[in-house]
């Protein structure tokens, strides 16, 4: 269902100094985990994809950005008040994951640099049961959003400016420095050159690139 309409801003949940997540109304609206939205301040013609972080069966639609430096559309929706509307398009897009492939229970790892964590944050409290990894790459510990929702030993968190995540380091050397099983199903979402360069490792490790779906952010 596409709805092309305006949803009340009911909270904002400021997770770093520079990333919130929208608390928005719903409406009914249907999606599927990993799809996302354009989204812009009310009568305002500049809009911006966000993909969906709330789960398929939440009361609200969420999602979770991080304002840019400079960025027009990420500063505007930090500073809007909580009950006044904001306008979705949407949903759109196909990162999701086929229905066959969590029947035939298998393996994922996903794989998100910064906010590029919102589509699997959704999937993981839409799907139960799902058997992931997911590597997060940020520069420091407190970029870690949310990340009690994930079960334990799913969530890696990839630190390339302190030590207080699980590995220091870009997610890239996380990969170079470890082994996938070569049925393993990829999902890559975030910045363009850390995708580009994590297909490639798990490419050149055996994973089919039939087995490799990406969702650019910029
Ligand atoms: C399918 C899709 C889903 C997206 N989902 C999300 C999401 O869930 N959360 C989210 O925060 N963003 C997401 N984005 C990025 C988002 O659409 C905007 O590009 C971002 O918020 C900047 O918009 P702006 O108007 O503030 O900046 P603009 O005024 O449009 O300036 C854009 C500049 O910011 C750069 N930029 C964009 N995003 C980032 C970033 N995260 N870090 C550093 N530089 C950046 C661009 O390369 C460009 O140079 C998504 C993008 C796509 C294509």
């Amino acid at each position: 269902m596409t709805s092309n309409n305006k949803h009340k801003l009911q909270a904002i949940r400021h997770l770093t100094g520079s990333t919130y997540v929208l608390e928005m109304e719903r409406r009914g609206m249907e999606f599927e985990a990993g799809q996302h939205i354009l989204l812009g301040a009310e009568d305002n013609i500049h809009k911006r994809e966000y993909s969906i972080y709330s789960g398929t069966k939440d009361e609200q639609l969420e999602v979770l950005v991080k304002e840019v430096e400079d960025g027009m559309v990420s500063k505007q929706l930090k500073k809007i008040s909580e009950g006044t509307y904001l306008e979705i398009e949407g949903p759109l897009g196909f990162f999701s994951i086929d229905p066959e492939l969590i029947l035939a229970k298998r393996k994922f790892l996903f794989i998100a640099s910064g906010t590029g964590i919102a589509p699997f944050h959704s999937m993981v409290k839409s799907i139960p049961g799902l058997d992931y990894t997911l590597l997060h790459g940020v520069r420091l510990v407190d970029e870690a959003y949310e990340k009690d929702t994930y079960e334990e030993g799913r969530y890696i968190l990839c630190t390339s400016r302190d030590d207080k995540g699980d590995f220091q380091g870009r997610i890239t050397d996380y990969i170079k420095q470890h082994e996938f099983d070569k049925d393993t199903v990829c999902f890559f979402c975030g910045n363009f050159n850390m995708i580009r360069e994590a297909m490639n490792l798990l490419e050149k490790k055996g994973i089919p690139p039939s087995q490799l779906h990406a969702e650019v952010y910029f």
